[in-house]
């Protein structure tokens, strides 16, 4: 137990005004069949010896919970499919219209709600190709108003401009693994050599 703020009120346990220390607890829990450890935050009566919730420690807990399981199981956090969000500068709900999904879906996994793989990995290709929320938003164009989508794209084509490298390195990449893959590759370079010639002068035996 590790306190970390101490403050004077009325203490729900022993129902006396005094200092309540606000402690950090390392838990463990079992969540869907994974047991899971995560940091709990309670109020704590030194008289009682006991803990005592707030509503919104209740909320913060069970959050804990859930991120600790997202992260056993290989899921994004709520902290984490919040950043990729604001990375793209989308609200809740635009970011959900965007994807084709109910209008609270990401509150809802921003929050208590753990999301299904399937939309995990949608959320980690959103976060990884700033090209493809491009062309999601220029599908929904008519979703959002013209200032909205303006915002959404300026966002998005700067991410994908700081994106171009690593773009051009996997196209690199998957070029020479086709290549070396291919048998025809000598054939094609031979078939490309040939249709250089239309428009240009002939190539000479060296070059083809
Ligand atoms: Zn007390």
């Amino acid at each position: 137990m590790k306190i970390i703020d101490r403050i004077m009120k009325t203490c729900l346990i022993c129902m006396n005004e005094h200092e309540i220390l606000i402690v950090r607890v390392h838990e463990s829990t079992v969540f869907k069949g994974i047991t899971v450890e995560y940091d709990a935050v309670y109020e704590y009566c030194d008289d009682y010896n006991e803990f005592n919730s707030t509503e919104e420690m209740i909320s913060l807990n069970d959050i804990a919970v859930k991120n600790a399981y997202r992260k056993a199981v290989g899921l994004l956090t709520s902290d984490e499919i919040k950043a990729i969000r604001s990375k793209y500068g989308i609200s809740q709900f635009d970011l959900s219209t965007l994807l084709g999904w109910g209008a609270k879906t990401i509150t809802r996994y921003e929050g208590h709600q753990v999301q299904d793989f399937a939309h995990d990995t949608i959320l980690r290709k959103i976060d990884s190709d700033p090209q493809w929320f491009l062309i999601l938003l220029e599908t929904n164009k008519n979703k959002f108003l013209e200032a909205t989508y303006q915002k959404y794209f300026s966002t998005a084509l700067k991410l994908f401009g700081e994106s171009y490298d690593l773009y051009r390195q996997i196209a690199v990449k998957a070029r020479r693994a086709w290549f070396k893959s291919n048998k025809g590759y000598s054939g094609m370079k031979r078939k490309c050599a040939r249709f250089r010639i239309i428009g240009q002068r002939p190539l000479n035996k060296q070059q083809i």
